[in-house]
């Protein structure tokens, strides 16, 4: 479960920004393309911040959709799994969002 992982840098990188403060809110975004799975987010959130000052801090997921461009026809074509086809037959997509996963927020005391 590499969510572990990423959630334990989402906790870092709320941690470093609250400088020493205790963080009330953090905010991610977190693309449907990214393969990052915001309900294991959620479960090892609590886990990841034991002992931070992220601890009982709440978490808020954005979930961004995918959309991508056919290279093709450059039609567009939304995505909500890493891989799809357009509507002329054309896998050869450019993706444009839903790789997003960033903090874009956190709220300190
Ligand atoms: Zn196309």
């Amino acid at each position: 479960m590499h969510e572990l992982g990423i959630t334990q840098e989402i906790v870092e990188l709320a941690e470093a920004r609250a400088d020493g403060r205790r963080v009330r809110k953090v905010v991610v975004e977190i693309g449907r393309l990214s393969a990052v799975l915001p309900d294991a987010v959620r479960f090892c959130f609590e886990m990841c911040a034991e002992d931070t000052s992220v601890a009982g801090a709440e978490l808020q997921i954005i979930e961004i959709p995918g959309t991508a461009k056919c290279r093709a026809c450059a039609g567009m074509v939304a995505l909500d799994r890493p891989f799809g086809r357009c509507e002329c037959g054309c896998t050869d997509l450019e993706w444009l969002s839903g790789e997003e996963l960033r903090v874009t927020q956190i709220e300190v005391e």
